[in-house]
């Protein structure tokens, strides 16, 4: 695997020399501005205590507070958490939303850890880390193997920190706590917003159109569900870590769901038969969402695919390489900063509703949605057509521009 934060300046390298960008613009956009190390004593229900390691990454703050995810993982490394804080400044850029990026991680295995250590390791990093923390600092949320319970518990220890409640100093927050109605398959969401689009510049027919999904967690499976609702697409395969199920009828999702609750799998679903993620990713369907994990499409299996849209509700699921390759076959990829951008804008809704005590229906939710998507979507196909470059390097020149702008404005260079 590349080295994450090295992919993640060489995009920042390619897309600057386009723009032109002024060399101290691009030197203070290709590290973080800050970043804070710490050692989080908890002590285990066996009665040791155990050092883990924990990081927040602030890349730039220069068009508003950092943003981004906290991630708790065995293989978590600062490397990977720098370059998804620089992906965060221009997820946020890109969407036009008034914040920059930033991302946290921890190195654990919740899988091996009990609901009280996951309790005191999630309380441990916000008393280390919410120092640099506040709703007009840097606002965490959920990202990998965290949840909406601990961002509760991080919320009420920042509130103890604190004095007072600050709700909306973390997002992916539950209802109950000043969490937003639509955040759950907020990511989904926009990801079809965004296909719709797509298939609308490509003169491309959705409804009846076939789909393929590899993951099937919150992303994946919620993109079915709304691939169906919103658009009446079929969707003929999905998969996850115990393999892929195919039917060229179109999947229900009810059936499935229900399916998989019982079993933990889509694997084994009756009305379907058995297909591989190597095969889910070639075969020939209007929409392929890759939303798992990163690096699927890659140098050796691009020219295989066959879809028309490659939406990419993951992040990074494209290598370098394979985007070049997919560009030459004329597949119109809609790019993570802008295809899983959903999830970022509707936290953002979230501070806001959290800032002015006051809370949104649903509809008013998925309507503010589809307004920002839309737009983004408009900047990159129009950025991509006048340089003449993949919507990937669009999105990026977006981006970069609107933060260079911002730090210039400040005085930064
Ligand atoms: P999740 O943990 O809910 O689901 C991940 C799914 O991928 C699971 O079904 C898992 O079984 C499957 N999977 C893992 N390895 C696989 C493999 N080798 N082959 C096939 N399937 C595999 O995660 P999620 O929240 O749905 O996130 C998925 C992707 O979307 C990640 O790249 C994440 O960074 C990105 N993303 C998610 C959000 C969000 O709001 N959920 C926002 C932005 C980006």
């Amino acid at each position: 695997m590349p080295d994450p934060f090295k992919t993640a300046q060489n995009k920042l390298d390619e897309a600057s020399a386009i723009l032109r960008l002024d060399p101290v613009a691009h030197e203070l956009l290709r590290w973080p501005m800050r970043e804070l190390h710490v050692a989080l004593p908890v002590r285990m229900d066996n009665g040791n205590t155990h050092v883990f390691r924990g990081f927040r990454v602030q890349h730039n703050d220069a068009r508003g507070p950092n943003k981004g995810g906290i991630r708790f993982h065995p293989d978590e490394t600062i490397d990977t958490i720098r370059a998804l804080a620089a992906g965060m400044t221009w997820k946020t850029a890109l969407l036009d939303i008034p914040l920059g990026g930033g991302k946290g991680g921890v190195i654990c295995n919740p899988k091996t850890m009990s609901e009280g250590e996951l309790e005191r390791l999630s309380r441990a990093w916000i008393r280390q880390i919410g120092r640099i923390l506040g709703p007009d600092k840097d606002i965490p949320a959920p990202d990998v193997y965290t949840t909406p319970q601990i961002m509760a518990w991080m919320a009420d220890e920042y509130a103890f920190m604190k004095g007072n409640n600050e709700f909306g100093v973390i997002t992916g927050k539950p209802l109950a706590l000043g969490g937003s109605a639509g955040r759950s398959d907020a990511t989904a969401r926009g990801g079809i917003y965004c296909v719709r689009e797509a298939a609308d510049a490509l003169g491309l027919k959705l409804a009846g159109a076939s789909a393929a999904i590899q993951g099937y967690g919150n992303a994946g499976a919620n993109a079915h569900r709304l691939a169906v609702k919103l658009s009446e697409m079929k969707v003929v395969a999905v998969s996850d870590t115990k393999g892929g199920i195919y039917n060229p009828g179109g999947l229900d999702y009810e059936a499935l769901r229900k399916h998989k609750e019982k079993t933990g799998s889509v694997s084994g679903f009756a009305e379907a038969s058995a297909i591989s993620n190597e095969k889910l990713l070639e075969l020939d369907v209007a929409v392929l969402f890759p939303a798992a994990l990163e690096a699927v499409i890659t140098e050796t299996n691009a020219s295989n695919i066959r879809a028309k849209i490659v939406a990419e509700l993951a992040n990074g699921p494209t290598t370098p390489a394979a985007d070049a390759i997919l560009y030459n076959k004329g597949i119109h990829i809609i790019p993570d900063l802008l295809c899983n951008a959903g999830g970022v804008t509707v936290s953002y809704f979230e501070m806001v509703q959290n800032a002015s005590g006051y809370y949104w229906e649903e509809d008013e939710v998925h309507t503010r949605l589809e307004k920002k998507m839309k737009t983004a979507f408009k900047s990159v196909h129009k950025t991509a057509q006048q340089y003449k470059v993949h919507n990937r390097l669009a999105a990026y020149i977006v981006a970069i521009g609107r933060v260079a702008e911002a730090m210039k404005l400040r005085g930064w260079y």
